[in-house]
């Protein structure tokens, strides 16, 4: 059904994304504003445009994986954007999987049902979008087993999901337009807290006179258990295979958990949910960020703040 697929955003994840499209047979047109990576991909025959309204008109379907909410309101809407040029666009769908707020989500696909198709296709009367982020880091989008969680129309969800599962290994329609972007903030909210609360019991553990190994063995096997302390364990040597055993380096960075964390208290804002929680996790990882921990992964917070160790 989209036999051509724009991507935009060939960054840690997108680069990787594009790549498993590729591999899976579609014919791939990309852009970015840095020509390194569009070299990689047009050294390898990948055709590319120099902007997104011109990718729009070669595609089918166009994928967005950019950093931030201010980059995807650019890449629709700025000048030689998907949506310049009036009301018409060609691609009938419209993915954004980066991380934004829900409420810029709902709003961009109230704009693109406004648009008309050059040229109708099947059940497609008007173009659609969906947010569709995903959890899993750079190596699910490398190993092509990323988790989407994808909101707006589910018969463009359905059409869509075998885009979905040649990049990942699930997908999960969430509901209407914006609550893909809901579900990856609430479950990065969650996550955040977890790794504190984790990170600060295995603390004091440690001052009490017990070790993070057997504490987290109790944890494991006890009400405590969940991913930041049996998959993810912020305590170096505790586990192998995950940042902490190698200085916390590659994973998740505290500068992308600040981000989703200031989108998280934005919407809390929005709603006027009372979220104590966000704003402490929130500033527990600015603070790791100010002290220069930004690029080192999230769990870092069990090494960094509780006990202020620069290495
Ligand atoms: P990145 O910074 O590595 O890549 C972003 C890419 O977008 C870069 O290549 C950049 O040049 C390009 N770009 C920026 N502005 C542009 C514009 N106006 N037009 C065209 N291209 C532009 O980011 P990433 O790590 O790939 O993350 C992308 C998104 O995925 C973010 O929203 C992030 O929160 C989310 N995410 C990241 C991870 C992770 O582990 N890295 C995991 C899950 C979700």
């Amino acid at each position: 059904q989209f036999e051509n697929v724009g991507f935009i955003g060939l960054g840690n994840m997108g680069s990787r994304m594009a790549n498993n499209l590729i591999k899976a047979g579609y014919k791939v047109t990309v852009h970015d504003i840095n020509h390194n990576v569009i070299k990689m991909f047009t050294d390898m025959g990948v055709p590319s445009k120099q902007t997104p309204f011109e990718v729009a008109e070669a595609s089918d379907v166009v994928i967005t994986m950019l950093p931030s909410t201010s980059h995807v309101l650019d890449v629709y809407t700025g000048p030689n954007g998907l949506l310049y040029g009036g009301n018409i666009v060609r691609p009938r769908l419209l993915i954004n999987s980066s991380t934004i707020d829900p409420e810029t989500s709902r709003k961009l696909s109230a704009t693109v049902s406004n648009f008309v198709l050059t040229e109708k296709k099947d059940q497609w009367e008007k173009p659609v979008m969906l947010d569709a982020p995903v959890s899993g880091g750079v190596l699910a989008a490398e190993a092509g087993t990323l988790t989407f969680m994808v909101g707006g129309c589910e018969e463009a969800y359905l059409a869509a999901k075998s885009l979905f599962l040649s990049m990942g290994k699930n997908s999960i329609y969430c509901g209407g337009a914006g609550t893909g972007s809901a579900a990856k903030i609430c479950n990065n909210l969650a996550m955040a807290v977890s790794m504190i609360g984790v990170s600060e019991a295995l603390a004091l553990g440690q001052s009490l006179g017990i070790r993070a190994d057997p504490l987290s063995k109790v944890f494991n096997s006890s009400t405590a258990r969940c991913w930041s302390s049996d998959s993810y364990n912020p305590v170096p040597g505790v586990m192998q295979g995950v940042p902490a055993s190698r200085d916390y380096t590659g994973g998740f960075s505290s500068k992308l958990m600040a981000k989703d964390l200031n989108l998280v208290a934005a919407s809390a804002k929005l709603t006027g949910l009372k979220c104590p929680l966000t704003s402490q996790a929130l500033e527990i990882y600015t603070e790791l960020c100010e002290d220069g921990h930004e690029m080192k992964d999230f769990s870092c917070v069990f090494r960094h703040y509780y006990f202020g160790k620069d290495e």
